[in-house]
């Protein structure tokens, strides 16, 4: 049979980076099989659910790359098939009516405490006359819907990830609610129902469910349909070991693309958290995909690692053709209001020399700000304006750049390093005066293709004689 797997987040929240990772891992799965992706929105708890945090996760899904062959499947189109299989179960006598309010099941759960037992339901309902039942909707009583647990019983599963796995239906709570009072068919009920739907032969899914595949297993087997396989990947865990949260900063997807990763570097890290690639690091979605197997996946938690993931993005944004990287950059640009150059020629050259730095595009405005806006002049670089060579190299800068204009990087530092000499200076006061005219500060991108592309934009000359005139005011 060919592989259906998919990935069925709850609108309740924007696209999680656990769940992104995780449909990073069905996709690469489904992918590596031949097999089709789905997307499933479970969105049956309409108090939570929100339609902006469904097109957050179809953006986010979209944005990272990943593809699905069908869905959005929508749970909230699919409540008559729900209602259809709870008749079924009740009529089969595998589910019931139970009629418990929240206090009796407080009281209850008081009770096992108060003995040092373990909470859970005592089935009470389980044997309930017709009378009885009739007895308690007089009384104005709204029932559940319990699914009935055979106890004591072993269930077990070969987990494609943490192998092995039982559970004994003594320990998951006793009959467990698959409907509420008003019909709203619950998680672990919905879920199974869907997967047999959707033909779902895998699924693939974090390990905080791996206490509801029993009783999925369970409902599979009520409803007389073939189980599929599960793989239960390790949570996502921060620096200091514990489950990533709210308080580590990022948790969206949506963080993760304000920070400036791109998508490149975030699907090659993400997929590099519990499964190790064989043989290289660096990869693509479609490289990842061909050499993903479960073999490789660990079943201890993954650590979110900073370094490495900056690391990664700068690796891919290195990567990427110099036309993508102009058109990636130029968003940049536009969204902080930088003036693009016209010459589309001058704009490539300006995202080439910029592109090379940074890690992520969130330090794009910053590092390129002297190619956009203004000189603004920081104390370092005043301090280098003020040495007692600049006003004899300034001019002589003026002089140097309005003869004959340099096209080459390399003829331009071979000039500077000639007019070095005739002035009887070293190399480095002359880059270090040029620099700070042309970027007000002592650092930033390399200094010759800098000086030359804004030369290119008739920048250059303006700068150095707007800093001479600085200068002359300086020294009184
Ligand atoms: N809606 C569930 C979640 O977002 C899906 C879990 C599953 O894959 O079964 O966690």
């Amino acid at each position: 049979m060919s592989v259906r797997v998919r990935i069925a987040p709850s609108p309740t929240g924007n696209l999680h980076i656990g769940t992104a990772r995780t449909a990073l891992f069905n996709y690469l799965f489904a992918r590596n099989q031949g097999g089709k992706f789905i997307l499933r929105i479970e969105d049956t708890d309409q108090e939570r659910s929100r339609p902006e945090y469904t097109r957050n996760i179809l953006q986010g899904l979209t944005w990272l790359g990943l593809d699905f062959d069908e869905g959005p499947y929508y749970q909230s189109k699919r409540l008559n098939r729900y209602q259809e299989v709870i008749e079924q179960l009740l009529h089969e006598g595998k589910a019931y009516y139970a009629f418990s309010t929240p206090e009796e099941l407080d009281e209850l759960r008081t009770r096992q405490k108060a003995l040092g037992q373990a909470t859970r339901y005592d089935n009470r309902d389980r044997d309930l006359t017709l009378q009885q039942q009739a007895a308690y909707r007089a009384e104005g009583r709204q029932p559940v819907i319990r699914f009935k647990i055979e106890e004591p019983r072993a269930v077990r599963w070969v987990d494609m990830v943490q192998g092995e796995t039982t559970w004994q239906t003594q320990d998951l709570g006793g009959d467990m609610v698959i409907a509420r009072a008003d019909g709203q068919p619950l998680y672990n009920f919905a879920v199974v129902v869907d997967d047999l739907d959707m033909t779902i032969t895998h699924v693939i899914r974090g390990d905080d469910h791996v206490g509801n595949t029993p009783k999925q297993i369970l409902l599979y087997e009520a409803l007389g349909a073939p189980i599929p396989q599960f793989a239960h990947l390790p949570l996502i865990h921060n620096a200091q070991g514990k489950k990533l949260s709210k308080r580590d900063g990022a948790t969206s997807l949506a963080d993760y693309q304000t920070l400036g990763f791109i998508p490149e570097g975030l699907v090659n890290y993400l997929a590099m958290l519990s499964w190790s690639p064989p043989g290289q690091e660096l990869f693509s979605l479609a490289e990842a995909a061909k050499l993903f197997s479960f073999d490789r996946v660990s079943k201890s938690p993954a650590r979110f690692d900073w370094d490495k993931l900056n690391w990664l993005n700068g690796q891919h944004l290195r990567m990427l053709s110099s036309v993508d990287l102009t058109q990636r950059l130029s968003k940049v640009w536009t969204q902080v209001g930088y003036a693009l150059p016209e010459d589309p020629v001058l704009l490539e050259r300006i995202a080439q020399l910029v592109g090379d730095g940074p890690n992520r595009l969130d330090e794009v405005p910053r590092v390129s700000r002297p190619l956009f806006e203004p000189v603004a002049f920081s104390i370092e670089g005043l301090q280098v304006l003020l040495k007692p060579e600049a006003p004899q190299v300034l001019p002589a800068l003026v002089e140097f750049f309005s003869q004959e204009p340099f096209t080459e990087t390399e003829a331009l530092k071979q000039g500077l390093q000639n007019l070095a000499k005739s002035l009887g200076l070293k190399n480095g006061p002359i880059m270090q005066t040029l620099r700070v005219v042309l970027t007000g500060t002592t650092k930033g991108l390399e200094l010759a293709p800098l000086a030359l592309l804004l030369q290119q934009k008739g920048e250059l000359l303006p700068r150095l004689k707007s800093a001479l005139a600085l200068v002359a005011q300086m020294r009184g």
